[in-house]
């Protein structure tokens, strides 16, 4: 190579004041001649490039919390905590969205077969949204921070209730708007309540016993092989035993024994790496 950029140029150069069409023929030149990078270093500042470096790291390490982070620190909740509920991947829009879509269909589905006397349908699904939405914000399935939330010093259970307490609201607030488009029902439509509740502590007693994974699999089937049986019980076109008043009762109490039985294992939700076990 013959030509290479003039000292003068390149401490234009690094002050970012070489003009066009210098800038250009240096820019050019500058990347494929080593000797000239080896000048340009040594014209530039190191001090002011060191501390450059330094900032973008910085910049690039920095956490940046999300909208819903925000929002729930400038609503008083402590950062750690916000952290972990912006993390639970139920609460993005993508589930929400999915959920919405569902409750939606079923209420078309129960307004476009109007000839039960219950919405059976709606009422069928509706406890297993909120189950499904505690049991995936939980387990390794979808959540990202899994390995985290084992390894960090948060208490298990602890994670698991600011997990619970942060999406059943969410399902049981969307269920509840669903009820209210179903008003030819009345109270009816509000029979998933207690079942949704009795299912979801079912499902969290059993974690420690079944896994994450099965133990909302499990009740959740239980629940589908509840309602079949109850179909084939009922007269057609009457209410199923679920949501009957004795139902309601049967409900309640499963999820009164589940609470307790959830608060009795509350020390097995910290699943150790198998060495320690502090689950046994
Ligand atoms: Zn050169």
């Amino acid at each position: 190579m013959s030509w290479h950029v003039a000292k003068d140029d390149l401490r234009a150069y690094v002050r970012g004041e070489l003009a066009p069409p210098a800038l250009w023929s240096a820019d050019t030149h500058l990347a494929a001649c080593a000797p000239c990078r080896a000048v340009l270093a040594e014209v530039g500042d190191p001090v002011a490039l060191d501390e450059g470096w330094e900032r973008l790291d910085a910049e690039l390490d920095a956490p940046r919390p999300g909208f819903v982070e925000s929002l729930l620190v400038r609503l008083g909740v402590a950062d750690h905590t916000a952290r972990l509920l912006a993390a639970t991947p139920v609460l993005r829009l993508s589930w929400l969205g999915a959920l919405v879509a569902v409750l939606a269909m079923t209420i078309v589905a129960t307004h476009s077969v109007r000839s039960a006397e219950s919405p059976t349908l709606f009422l069928a699904l509706a406890p297993l949204l909120p189950l499904a939405g505690v049991a995936l914000s939980y387990g390794p399935v979808l959540d990202p921070t899994y390995e985290m939330a084992v390894v960090s010093p948060v208490h298990g259970f602890r994670l698991l209730m600011i997990r619970t307490l942060a999406v059943l609201p969410v399902g049981l607030g969307l269920n509840g708007l669903a009820s209210l488009a179903l008003p030819s029902y009345g109270l009816l439509a509000a029979a998933w309540l207690l079942p949704a509740l009795a299912l979801t502590a079912l499902a969290l007693a059993l974690t420690p016993r079944l896994g994450p994974v099965a133990a909302p699999c499990v009740v959740g089937g239980a629940w589908v092989a509840l309602l079949v049986v109850a179909d084939q019980m009922a007269s057609s076109g009457s209410t199923l035993a679920p949501f009957t008043a004795p139902g309601q009762g049967g409900a309640a109490l499963v999820a009164g024994l589940a609470s307790w039985l959830l608060y009795y294992v509350r020390d097995r939700f910290d699943f150790s790496n198998g060495s320690t076990g502090s689950a046994v």
